[in-house]
């Protein structure tokens, strides 16, 4: 799947853990203000908006099959 807040940078994993997981360093890279400045209720909008998309990345994943 594609990162959620830039969408340039491209994510493969088998379960959104480890999807979070190799999403991390661009995060560190690129979104270092989402990890570092975000407070409790924009995290859980955050982890809303990535199990969305991961959601809809892994359905695609599945029809193209
Ligand atoms: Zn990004």
């Amino acid at each position: 799947m594609a990162c959620i807040d830039c969408g340039a940078a491209e994510f493969e994993a088998d379960s959104w853990q480890t999807m979070l997981v190799a999403m991390m360093p661009h995060y560190f890279e690129s979104h270092h203000d989402v990890i570092s400045g975000v407070t409790e209720p924009s995290r859980e909008g955050w982890m809303t908006r990535f199990m969305d998309a991961y959601r809809a990345a892994s359905q695609r994943q599945k029809n193209e099959l």
